[in-house]
């Protein structure tokens, strides 16, 4: 799972004491201040703030006789033997430490180890602490790469109890991080930092923020270990309660904000629906034409438009942005369509180009690859009026572009939720309507929380012709099937992909999973097929070509992560293979599988489950096999409290939801949405961006996001 809790710490900025750079700590130096930097942690704050991702449970030293294989344990013993040794002069060597208890021998064994560091824990006759994941290897027990300690050294202060671990950073090794927080810790407790309204910490009965801070960085024994591992005790949920707060008293500032905004007058043609018909080769679906009624609604009085239109992969949400396109574009105002990827702006790109004349579309594209003389000729044409239906990324159209007369903005694919891109958008100065469009089913009930600001149209139809993706469940033992049927369908013109887990805290063996199963698939079906890679590691530009080389059929069959999830479609795709469901949430399983079947055959989904997956993780990936109704997932979801580790949106920053605890913690949600509209309500002059009480309370930045 993921925890990123950003903007909260954004308001700590105000304390000095806090606000210092990382280099008032004992042990840090320009050195390791870059390499933190890298990281984003520049100050004491961002270190408060940086948080463990799992904890493990070194409470209780077992008999080395008792450990069992697979499962981590803390042992303790004297040294037998120490040293290093070589299978051949000039390879590469081992060091291999032998300890012993009363009860069985036990091996330590390092492949990657620094000499000089470890001689230092060979002396015979001392004792040692040793953590790690058993092994039972020809009836020896051994832990490759132990976390060991001297008995009676300083460090057993965090080695024993509960031990964070956290997202690793180059060059920066845990021991090191953990004497940095805890001496951050320290000064944090000092300032006495608090950012929330006393009255909310009392009414919710909350525990105070140094207090959390300190507990969730080195928990105290008495906790459950479960209940940490989930985010789940009351300093866990204080924490998530400050970053749900935060988007909610920015959403329901824009909800308050929102009743009194005029925005552009759109008059909507009378025989519309009629027209509707020249413009597409099918008939809208009735969900289609009733969003269409109620966006048309919306931008016949006279105010700004602000919705959510959220529909399943494949319902259609294209051609409702293109109609609500046309009616703005008819009544002679601009149109700005963002999307997350440049792939995507492609795609839509064509498809607006492709539409009839009729519809009035002067389309143009914004991409970080033009060049920069040709970026500033369409900057002009749009800042005259002469294209008016504006494609671009998030990034592309924000950046000191100006329009004519922006009359409509849509967002599409929004999967990062909270309130950052509606918030950069009033900053333009104009009134647009805006259309956010998302395939993210989120339950109604979670629904008018994150979105309170937002009216909401659903779309729940399916266009005619539209088939569910097959889904099945299948273990190691028919992976051989798996993937002869990916065969047959590659023979026959078709692609496929295979997508694998990364997590955060194991990124590095999670990447080389994804690696090796390309090499594998390579080995299987190249040189017939061509088998491609995508992972986040890539740069914007490598991805975007191999999923434009996968779009146009130059790839066959693509290996990678969940980078493909984002809005692309390649029609020739049918088959998605996905190894170790249990580590997703459903509802994003649910949009992966969405991905494929979109031409004309219908796709088929495996879900590889790994043969030690406990039946509860089972049944709650067997619910995709069962349902292909994104709302009834994403319920399901909710009950189970989104227990796949992929839940979070990682990037969750200022402004921004992190949807993983949205799931986690429903309750917290509604009870933040409720303090920040009594906190509002109590004095709605709090709610005008110029009022300082309110700046004070809260920050400046992350009430009005600009980074
Ligand atoms: P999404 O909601 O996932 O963005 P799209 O807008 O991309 O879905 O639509 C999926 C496919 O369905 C497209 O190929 C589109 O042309 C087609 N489509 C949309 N509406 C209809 C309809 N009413 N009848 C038939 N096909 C439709
Ligand atoms: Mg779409």
């Amino acid at each position: 799972m993921i925890n990123v809790i950003r903007s909260p710490a954004t308001h700590l900025k105000e304390v000095p004491t806090l606000k210092r750079p990382l280099t008032v700590l004992k042990g840090i130096g320009p050195k390791r201040a870059q390499l933190l930097g890298r990281r984003g942690l520049h100050t004491l704050i961002d270190l408060l703030f940086f948080l463990p991702i799992r904890y493990e449970d070194r409470r209780r030293i077992s008999p080395i006789s008792e450990t069992r294989h697979d499962v981590p344990a803390l042992v303790r013993g004297m040294v037998i033997s120490g040293g290093e040794e070589r299978a051949f002069p000039g390879r590469r060597g081992l060091f291999r430490i032998i300890i012993q208890d009363e009860t069985a021998p036990l091996e330590l064994l390092w492949f990657n180890y620094r000499k000089a560091h470890l001689d230092g824990y060979t002396t015979k006759g001392q004792t040692l602490t040793a953590y790690g994941r058993i092994r039972l290897n020809r009836g020896k027990r051994q832990i490759i790469h132990p976390d060991i300690t001297l008995v009676g050294d300083a460090r057993e202060q965090v080695f024993l109890g509960y031990f964070p671990v956290y997202p690793a950073i180059k060059g920066i090794s845990g021991q090191v991080l953990r004497s940095l927080i805890s001496q951050t810790l320290a000064q944090g407790q000092e300032a006495n930092m608090e950012i929330l309204p006393e009255e909310t910490i009392r009414r919710l009965g909350l525990p105070r923020l140094g207090e959390a801070l300190g507990n969730v960085h080195f928990p105290p024994d008495g906790v459950s270990i479960d209940l940490l591992n989930q985010f789940k005790t009351k300093e866990h949920r204080r924490l998530t309660f400050d970053h749900f707060f935060y988007v909610m008293i920015n959403i329901v500032m824009r909800k308050m904000f929102s009743r009194e905004r005029t925005g552009p007058v759109v008059s909507v043609p009378k025989d519309l629906e009629d027209r509707l018909l020249n413009y597409f080769p099918f008939s809208l679906t009735r969900d289609q034409l009733r969003t269409i009624r109620e966006i048309a609604g919306d931008l016949a009085i006279g105010r700004s438009m602000n919705r959510l239109l959220q529909g399943d992969v494949g319902c259609g949400k294209t051609v409702v942005a293109a109609v609500t396109s046309h009616m703005v574009i008819h009544n002679n105002w601009q149109v700005a369509i963002m999307v997350p990827t440049q792939v995507l702006a492609q795609q839509h790109f064509a498809y607006f180009s492709s539409l009839p004349r009729s519809m009035g579309f002067r389309p143009v594209i914004l991409t970080g690859r033009l060049k920069w003389s040709d970026r500033l000729k369409r900057y002009e044409k749009i800042r005259n009026g002469e294209y008016n239906l504006i494609i671009g990324t998030q990034a592309l159209i924000q950046e000191g572009l100006s329009f004519a007369r922006l009359g409509l903005v849509v967002i599409d694919e929004q999967h990062r939720f909270g309130v950052r891109q509606r918030s950069l958008l009033d900053k333009k100065g104009e009134n647009p309507h805006l259309l956010v469009m998302t395939a993210t089913p989120i339950p109604r009930t979670l629904a008018m929380t994150v979105f309170a600001d937002l009216d909401i149209s659903v779309i729940k139809e399916y266009p005619k012709g539209h088939r569910p993706v097959e889904t099945f469940l299948a273990d190691a033992t028919q992976k051989r099937k798996v993937f002869n049927t990916l065969y047959q369908r590659l023979s026959k013109g078709e692609q496929g992909m295979v997508i694998c887990p990364v997590i955060e805290g194991s990124e590095e063996e999670d990447l080389k999973n994804v690696v090796e199963m390309h090499e594998r698939l390579t080995k299987l079906f190249e040189p017939r097929f061509r088998v491609g890679l995508i992972h986040g590691r890539l740069s914007t530009d490598q991805k975007d070509r191999v999923m434009e080389e996968f779009r146009g059929g130059r790839i066959d069959l693509l290996v990678g992560t969940t980078v493909i999830e984002v809005g692309v479609h390649a029609p020739g795709a049918t088959m998605m293979v996905i190894e170790h469901p249990e580590r997703f949430g459903l509802s994003q399983l649910h949009q992966l599988r969405g991905r494929v079947g979109r031409g004309s055959r219908r796709g088929l989904c495996v879900l590889m489950v790994s043969e030690d997956s406990s039946h509860e993780s089972l049944s709650r990936v067997k619910v995709l096999a069962d349902s292909n109704d994104g709302f009834e997932i994403a319920e399901r979801d909710l009950e189970m409290r989104g227990q796949g580790e992929l839940m979070g949106t990682r990037q969750a920053g200022a402004g921004e939801l992190d949807l993983g605890a949205v799931f986690r913690e429903p309750e917290l949600l509604t009870a933040a949405k409720e303090e920040a509209q009594c906190i509002l309500e109590s004095d709605p002059k709090l709610a005008l961006p110029e009022n300082h009480r309110l700046r004070k309370l809260i920050s400046t930045r992350s009430i009005f996001p600009t980074d």
